[in-house]
């Protein structure tokens, strides 16, 4: 009998937000080394939460249907793994040996009209980011694309970002998407939706088949 020793491509989801409030407003360093320390969980834009864990159980379902392996930093409301912050996240991710680690947020805004999807990437930093900057720029382009392609939601590209603590941590290619607006009633009624957390899960699902194969 022959094994097939090569396993499949992990994928690492991980939805935002859902740390105890407690620990979220304790404060961790931006990178390895940094003296700059952030916020563990602000909370999120209101009801993001759960539209993120929403579009990333959905997510894994396709994902595993194709022959993915998935792992999530959280399966319910609460984040609790390791220290419960951003550190810990990228960790999660970076233990797993990750072929790509998918951050699944919403959006927030005062300003009510702002609508539409985006997708942030690790800016290069030497020591931090340079082992994942290209191979992550490039799944944000490929996931970028495929997600405004399968939802029709507004196109508000990509954006390079030095400030997230679970991208300087990561070791492994990591993007972060924001979905959409929470702060826009039309599309937080699409986020909230099932329909519209497929087509952001078939979309997440392509957009990972075109930047890792299952293996
Ligand atoms: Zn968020």
């Amino acid at each position: 009998m022959i094994v097939d020793a090569v396993a499949s491509a992990l994928i690492c989801l991980d939805p935002g937000h859902g740390t105890p409030p407690a620990v979220g407003r304790q404060t961790e360093p931006i990178g390895p080394g940094s003296r700059v320390y952030k916020i563990k969980d602000g909370g999120g834009a209101s009801g993001e939460a759960a539209v993120a864990l929403a579009i990333a159980k959905k997510t894994r379902a396709l994902l595993l249907r194709r022959g993915y392996r998935v792992a999530m930093t959280r399966t319910g409301p609460v984040f609790r793994y390791g220290t419960g912050g951003n550190v810990a996240r990228a960790q999660f991710c970076n233990r797993r040996h990750a072929a790509l680690m998918l951050r699944i947020h919403a959006d927030g805004s005062t300003d009510a009209s702002r609508h539409g999807m985006a997708t942030l990437y690790p800016s290069y930093h030497r020591g931090w980011t340079d082992d994942i900057f290209s191979r992550s720029l490039r799944a944000a382009r490929l996931v970028q694309r495929a997600a405004v392609a399968g939802t029709g939601a507004a196109n508000n590209g990509l954006g390079g970002r030095s400030d997230l603590t679970g991208f300087n941590w990561a070791n492994v290619p990591a993007i972060l998407v924001e979905t959409g607006f929470m702060t826009n009633p039309s599309e937080r009624r699409r986020l909230q939706s099932s329909s519209y957390q497929w087509k952001i899960a078939r979309g997440f699902t392509a957009g990972v088949a075109a930047f890792t194969p299952p293996r």
